[in-house]
């Protein structure tokens, strides 16, 4: 649960810090944004994957099922700073499937946090094992970090790629390059 009063009175550190006038007119109301955004970015921390996993339907073959391009924002947890790009998934139901939208609604759950994206890309592939119990999953995650774009070395537009594969997809690899194949495709 963000406290936001904290959040407000940090903010104002913050900007003392840096050497500004928390009182002039474009900062006056900033503390308090900045407090409502935080509470909005990182409302994925009470939330579970559980709800949108747990409705499943029977699936007649087990054949792999694929949702890419699903477009995501985390904050990175090292330097408070956005990233952001795509995430694929794919997984090879054992009898059961989930609704399309709910592999997003996963994503999101666990974007909405404070992250870095190897574990963001994990947590994805785990909560899918856990509460869908497919064959396999494999989760690719493509984004753009500010804190490397913005400051730092500066690399505009350079992606961070993550892949983690459970399952089916971690034994055979002929799965993953269905996988990798299907993705590039456009
Ligand atoms: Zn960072």
């Amino acid at each position: 649960m963000v406290n936001k009063e904290k959040v407000e009175e940090a903010v104002r550190l913050l900007l003392e810090g840096i050497g500004e006038d928390c009182g002039r007119e474009g900062l006056k109301e900033t503390p308090s944004r900045v407090a409502r955004m935080y509470e909005e970015l990182l409302c994925g921390m009470e939330a579970s994957p559980k709800e949108h996993l747990s409705k499943t339907f029977t699936a007649e073959d087990n054949q792999i099922v694929l949702e890419k391009d699903i477009v995501f924002h985390s904050i990175c947890e090292h330097h408070l700073m956005p990233f952001f790009g795509k995430i694929h998934i794919a997984y090879i139901p054992d009898g059961k499937v989930v609704g399309i939208s709910k592999l997003a609604r996963t994503v999101e759950v666990f974007a909405a946090r404070l992250q870095i994206q190897e574990k963001l890309t994990a947590q994805i592939a785990d909560a899918i094992m856990e509460n869908l119990h497919p064959k396999g999953v494999i989760v690719m995650a493509q984004a753009e970090h500010m804190c490397m774009t913005m400051r730092g070395v500066k690399k505009q537009g350079s992606q961070t790629v993550t892949l983690v594969s459970r399952g089916s997809f971690e034994q055979e690899e002929s799965l993953r390059t269905l996988f990798l194949n299907l993705v590039s495709q456009k």
